[in-house]
């Protein structure tokens, strides 16, 4: 279960039964012969049947477990795993912030309306809600971990925080390898949605985060999904590429009547999309439609957005 990739780098791959069908987990080797654990995968009713067997293929324990984002299917196992191994969990400052405002002071009621406010019907927000129910009980994260802020050291690997996949997205960085959960991706672009309690303009920070990523540009980085990034930088200018033509098709889709963030995630991602793909998209259009305003490319009018000027 347990491949390495390189010296020192080990991953473990698990199932996800929504979105992308799996989720990576790495081990880094510590100074002290020990695992450096990242992201645990969802929170599973019967963790020790899940994680036994992984742990049992390394040679030595875990020894730390670090959650790069507060994101279910990267948070979700972390008092899982921590109750097994006895491991401290360290997470980003501002991302255990996020957790707590999301996981721990749920309110169903405001994020029912959220999505309803900005044009989805009833069918999805409905789907939404149930959906939102089933997912809290598979996230079990830990209260009080040790926090962690831009420049920490973890056994030499530097912590980094990239925004716009989530608002404190932490990352490790050692000798040209990214860590990097969901902060870049083959294959497939890393969400970018604009959500209750967020930052304002999270496609800005993205911009941000893939600038960095060209600067540091490291030899390869290991995510969260898919296969290992190759080239970073020059995945992080196609990803960039992607945004900006977006970008210029959410412009395109508004008029001179308000639409609504659901209204244009149809015209950018079609109408056939089940409930949990369609409140990604909703997402993904308002980020797509925010930076647009802040742009002067798009105003907002009552809780829809229009083309200015008109
Ligand atoms: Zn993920």
């Amino acid at each position: 279960m347990v491949e390495e990739l390189e010296s020192g780098i080990r991953r473990v791959t698990f199932k996800l039964p929504f979105g992308i069908d799996h989720v990576h987990c790495y081990f880094l080797r510590s100074s002290s012969g020990g695992w450096i654990l990242v992201d645990t995968g969802l929170g599973s009713r019967a963790p020790e049947a899940l994680w036994r067997p992984v742990l049992d293929e390394l040679d030595a324990p875990v020894e730390r477990i670090v959650v790069t984002h507060m994101h279910p299917d990267h948070v979700g196992g972390a008092a899982d795993v921590a109750g097994i191994t006895g491991a401290p969990v360290l997470q980003g400052r501002e991302d255990y912030a996020q957790c707590v405002q999301a996981w721990g002071k749920r309110d169903p009621e405001r994020f029912v309306a959220y999505w309803a406010g900005h044009g989805m019907p009833e069918s999805h927000v409905q789907g939404i809600a149930q959906e939102s129910d089933r997912l809290v009980s598979a996230v079990h994260w830990v209260r009080d971990p040790e926090l962690l802020d831009p420049g920490d050291e973890i056994d030499g690997w530097r912590v980094e925080v990239l925004r716009g996949h989530s608002d404190g997205h932490i990352v490790l960085l050692r000798d040209g390898v990214l860590i990097a959960g969901d902060v870049i991706l083959s294959g497939i672009t890393p969400a970018i949605g604009l959500y209750p309690n967020s930052r304002p303009d999270p496609l800005a920070d993205y911009f941000e985060t893939l600038d960095r990523i060209e600067e540091l540009a490291p030899r390869i980085a290991y995510a969260g999904h898919k296969e290992p990034v190759t080239d970073p930088a020059g995945r992080a200018r196609e990803i960039r590429a992607h945004h900006v033509e977006r970008l210029d098709h959410a412009a395109a889709a508004l008029d001179g009547t308000p639409l609504s963030a659901y209204e244009v995630s149809l015209s950018l991602f079609g109408s056939e999309l089940s409930t949990t793909l369609r409140r990604f998209a909703t997402a993904e259009a308002l980020a797509h439609l925010e930076r647009l305003v802040h742009e002067g490319r798009a105003e907002r009018a009552g809780s829809g957005y229009l083309k200015p000027g008109i």
